[in-house]
């Protein structure tokens, strides 16, 4: 797998950091003065793009290009220019979402502007009225947590939104975006490049890293209807973090359907939270494998004993 690595500069300092005020809330920003862009062939025409810590898919054709999401609006500022010039300049005709959270829509309006029709679950609509905010410092923010900004202008929204299913054919490529429910976000799409055998499946899964998301069981849902409709040359796309495949899904599922079941018995034996943020044993053998990147053992242990976010 080759991989070209590009740094470019922002325009003012920023400060990075994943802090975790609370398991349903987190602050992104950022300390570098460079934001690194790593482009990666997945398979076919299709590449994975990591701006930053966003990833974005990317399915080039003859003259046009189709995005998975647009990464976060300030990293995009940064990396559009590069990002498209890499493709031949072509146009982007469609943004395809795989929920709502800002960094991984804020690019949209970039696009949109040019003419890209944005696609996105109907609720992940929804909750983008909700997506922009204002830090501690006034500063407009992508985040999911602190106090609404604005909404996005009517005309920054999806054009196109569906409940269940939708299917495009595009540049020799069947492309089935199927919506489940109550994962990550209540508007997660999951896209699947049925001729590439190649899976999207946003922020459901990391890879090699524990995931937060609003409900846990309804992520364990997606990783199980996952593993039922790919196979051992699948290639899986991930919102954060490295490419992976059908074995290491299916070890991120018995994995989290361990800790699970190890933290739904001591509930029932009257552990409370505190307990079982203390009791580093429940996921000691998983912390070095999954618990470098975005949250760590402890924050994944609160997230299991409250089921998800809940937001
Ligand atoms: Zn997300």
């Amino acid at each position: 797998m080759s991989n070209i690595t590009k740094f470019i500069p922002l325009r003012r300092k920023q400060l990075v950091c994943i802090l975790f005020l609370t398991l349903s809330n987190f602050c992104i920003a950022q300390k570098d003065k460079t934001i690194a862009t790593n482009y990666f062939p997945i398979r076919d025409s299709l590449y994975m793009v990591t701006i930053g810590f966003t990833n974005i898919g990317i399915l080039v054709g003859e003259k046009e290009l189709i995005l998975v999401d647009a990464s976060k609006k300030s990293f995009m500022d940064s990396a559009r220019d590069s990002l498209l010039l890499r493709f031949g300049n072509k146009p982007v005709k469609y943004i395809l979402n795989t929920h709502s959270h800002g960094d991984h829509t804020g690019g949209n309006p970039k696009f949109m502007k040019e003419g890209t029709i944005c696609i996105a679950h109907i609720n992940a609509k929804k909750e983008m009225h909700q997506i922009y905010y204002v830090d501690e410092n006034g500063k407009q923010v992508d985040s999911i947590i602190g106090k609404p900004f604005r909404e996005y202008e009517e005309h920054e929204l999806p054009q196109i939104t569906f409940n269940d299913k939708m299917e495009l054919s595009v540049f020799n490529e069947d492309v089935e975006l199927m919506h489940v429910a109550d994962a990550h976000t209540r508007g997660d799409v999951i896209i699947f490049f049925k001729r590439s055998n190649v899976i999207a499946l946003g922020d459901n899964y990391f890879g090699d890293a524990y995931t937060f998301g609003n409900n846990i069981e309804g992520m364990i849902k997606v990783y199980k209807f996952v593993l039922t409709i790919i196979d051992d040359n699948t290639i899986i796309l991930p919102g954060h973090g490295k490419l992976s495949n059908k074995q290491e899904l299916q070890q991120y599922l018995n994995m989290i359907t361990h800790v699970k079941s190890k933290i739904d018995l001591l509930k029932s034996q009257g552990k409370k939270l505190e307990d079982i943020k203390a009791d580093k044993s429940i996921t000691e053998m998983y912390d070095a494998k999954y618990g470098k990147l975005y949250i760590n053992g402890e924050q994944f242990r609160e997230l299991l004993y409250n089921g998800g976010n809940k937001k």
